[in-house]
């Protein structure tokens, strides 16, 4: 009789928010479909039906992969407005523990390792109680994966007692960290519980069998020679870094997506490389004043936009909570300046909360991409060759679009941007003419060097090359398991 092999079962934890959940779903797919493995994925969250209702392509992963989303935590009790969003999460992902714990001893087989992202580090205890292989995927990029690891250490290595974040920060080995805003490390330097929450991050990561990391090796070379060097980064942690990227959701089939016709249908009717799309993550949104500007800003350029638009209001980890909206007569919602929908009907296409990314990114009619620096928005533009216009609002964003307007030299970047500025529609009218206009000499090059990155990142995901290399190591890891 034929002996049919038992599948391997790995488990990985996501922390609330679309940014983590979709990488994450993303990493397991690639386990199931190269490897065969069985793939449970457990979803912390506040809101189980909102999070599958952002995820039109929820359904596709949903047939491959074992998806628990866990009881919702509930937040009610805490003063969320006053916490950083860094502490949120991490208190949110302490509440679930549980429930984690729970639901881990009644799969079976019993996973072979349990990948976890940067906020769900407190799990660790619990995969050692099962003796599992414990694995860190850092969802953005090496940079900020030394950032986490050397920040515990820096008041040592710098000589500066109770110093949270002063920049420069020499990162051993790496690009050092200048003004980029770093999870409001730096704007709130009292934030005590902030402060040693992060530094406990790079302390248990240092511990673990693996970090994976969203990104490969031809990108951030510099970086990931230091966090492997026993002399610089790897001083602090001697974990073996798989940079496993770009993961990012596949385009999907028209059928499967309910925008179909509105955004990607005006898409079709525009000409190719001529689109500019404004859009801020998956809870991003700006102040009021903001909002004006950038409309104004879009409106004067005289360029063709799609822009996914949001109500201003604050936004948390726990979701975004949004005002009731009024409407003029042309469609204008009232947070943008009267009349902006009919003046720019003929080259805009203003899209409230939510646009299938990934297939507006693919569409050949896009020539730029306005963004918050999110790392998927990131990868999600350079695999589809499309220079962008950094626009950082918080966590490690600011930081990504330093890598993209400096070296790599993917992007431009509006200088102002920050907590508390208003950059004028003057300033945003410039830049969006400086890389949409095809004769600008910054948009041709950045142009050129994306599409060089693009063609970098199809080859290191193809067989044979670094990040398909990398997964198949750790896939063979957790076959083995504890030994
Ligand atoms: N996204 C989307 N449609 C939207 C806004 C966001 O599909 O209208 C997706 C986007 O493609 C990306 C993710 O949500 O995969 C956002 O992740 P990112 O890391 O860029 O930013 P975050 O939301 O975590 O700030």
């Amino acid at each position: 009789m034929e002996v049919v092999p038992t599948k391997t079962h790995i488990a990985l934890l996501a922390s609330p928010g679309i940014g983590h959940l979709i990488p994450v779903l993303e990493l397991g797919r690639r386990f199931a479909v190269q490897h065969h493995f069985l793939v449970t994925i457990f979803v912390v969250t506040t809101d189980a039906s909102a999070a599958q209702s952002q995820l039109p392509h929820y359904s596709s992963y949903r047939d491959l992969l074992n998806i628990v989303f866990l009881p919702p935590v509930d937040v009610s009790d805490l003063a969320t407005g006053s916490m950083a969003i860094l502490s949120q999460l991490v208190l949110l992902m302490r509440r679930a523990m549980p429930h984690i714990r729970a639901e881990i001893a009644k799969l079976k087989p019993c996973p072979s390792a349990l990948i976890v992202d940067l906020f769900g580090t407190e799990a660790f205890e619990i995969a050692n109680d099962f003796s599992m292989l414990k694995y860190m995927f850092h969802t953005t990029n090496a940079w900020f994966l030394a950032l986490t690891l050397y920040y515990p250490h820096h008041n040592e290595t710098d000589k500066h007692d109770h110093v949270y974040l002063h920049k420069p920060l020499n990162i051993p080995g790496c690009t050092p960290l200048e003004y980029e805003g770093t999870f409001d490390l730096d704007t709130r330097p009292d934030d005590r519980v902030l402060h040693e929450d992060y530094a406990k991050m790079g302390l248990d990561m240092a511990k673990v069998d693996g970090i994976l990391v969203n990104t490969w090796e031809g990108l951030e070379p510099r970086t990931l020679k230091a966090l492997r060097d026993p002399n610089l980064m790897g001083r602090f942690s001697s974990v073996p870094v798989h940079p496993v990227g770009p993961l990012i959701r596949p385009v999907q089939p028209v059928e499967n997506l309910v925008c179909r016709s509105k955004v990607l249908d005006w898409l079709d009717s525009q000409p190719a490389g001529s689109v500019l799309y404004v859009s801020f993550g998956s809870g991003g949104t700006l102040s009021a004043n903001q909002l004006t500007e950038l409309a104004w800003g879009l409106e004067l350029s005289g360029q063709r936009f799609v822009w996914v638009v949001r109500p201003p209001v604050e936004s948390t980890a726990f979701g975004s909570y949004f005002r009731q909206k009024e409407r003029t007569e042309d469609g204008t919602p009232d947070y943008l300046p009267d009349g902006f929908v009919s003046r720019t009907r003929e080259v805009g296409l203003v899209v409230e909360m939510w646009a299938p990314q990934t297939e507006v990114l693919a569409h050949e009619s896009v020539g730029a991409f306005l963004s918050h620096c999110g790392w998927n928005s990131t990868l999600e533009s350079v695999v589809n060759g499309v220079p962008m216009i950094c626009w950082p609002l918080y966590a490690e964003q600011g930081m990504n679009a330093a890598m993209l307007s400096g070296h790599l030299g993917i992007a431009t970047r509006l200088k102002e941007v920050g907590p508390g500025t208003v950059v004028g529609r003057e300033e945003i009218e410039k830049m969006i003419r400086r890389l949409m206009e095809k004769d600008e000499e910054p948009g041709k090059l950045v142009r050129a060097n994306v599409l060089e990155l693009e063609r970098q990142a199809e080859a290191a995901l193809a067989k044979g090359g670094s990040s398909h290399g990398s997964l198949e190591r750790v896939a063979k890891e957790c076959k083995t398991g504890l030994t």
